[in-house]
């Protein structure tokens, strides 16, 4: 079984997707980290990303894999802490802009989430990757509770402005995408997560997966 969660930064994808995996056993895939991986390395290579055949020369020339809740790049474990920079927030969104790139990632997402029962989130996973998913769930929220949340987990310098004027920024890339843009499909449990708690959030998940399992 796949179960697919969309949305934007901040949204509650990455936890609620954790908390699931951990209670049902499914392997929890987080499809943003194969994007930011990217990132890393065509910054590592001074690249700019936004010149299309470097970047697709980097992704071409790269393996992605995920194994123990960790994305692998060319065969080596890369860890969030090396992902989850300014500096990658501030380039992923331009550099997963490019659908040859997006293509590779999407082969990389399905072959790690064919192996076994799968929770995986994104921006692109119940339109594009698993558009058959057996579940499907957008999670929203206001900007504002979206950067709280960011700035909460203290992983940023970005002062609370900056971080919202960042997200907002990511948003629209996000949003205007040529393929994989996030959007809401129709068939998707649509959560509005700005009011509601994370507890509240996981048992309405877990509701709509137990109706269909
Ligand atoms: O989920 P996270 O915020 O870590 O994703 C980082 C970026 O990777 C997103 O802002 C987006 O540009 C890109 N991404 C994407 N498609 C996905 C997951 C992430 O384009 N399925």
């Amino acid at each position: 079984m796949i179960v697919a969660i969309d949305g934007p930064a901040g949204s509650g994808k990455s936890a609620i997707a954790r908390m699931v995996g951990e209670n049902t056993g499914f392997t929890y895939i987080n499809s943003g980290l194969f994007y930011r991986a990217l990132t890393r390395k065509v910054l590592d290579h001074g690249h700019d990303p936004a010149d299309r055949e470097a970047v697709l020369s980097v992704a071409e020339h790269s393996t992605l894999d995920w194994k123990d809740n960790a994305v692998y790049l060319d065969g080596r474990p890369v860890s969030e802490a090396l992902l989850r920079t300014d500096e990658v927030d501030r380039h992923v969104a331009q550099v997963s802009s490019f659908p040859q790139l997006r293509e590779l990632v999407n082969t990389a997402l399905r072959k790690s989430a064919q192996k076994q029962d799968s929770v995986v989130e994104g921006r692109d996973i119940t339109t594009v990757v698993f558009p058959d998913a057996e579940v499907k769930i957008y999670l929203d929220a206001g900007i504002e509770a979206r950067a709280e949340r960011r700035y909460r987990e203290n992983t940023s310098g970005l002062t609370l402005e900056d971080l919202k004027a960042a997200i907002a920024e990511r948003d629209r890339l996000d949003r205007d995408k040529q393929q994989g843009r996030l959007r809401v499909s129709e068939d998707a449990v649509y959560l509005d997560t700005s009011d509601l708690t994370i507890d509240t959030v996981y048992d309405t998940v877990m509701e709509t997966i137990r109706l269909k399992r």
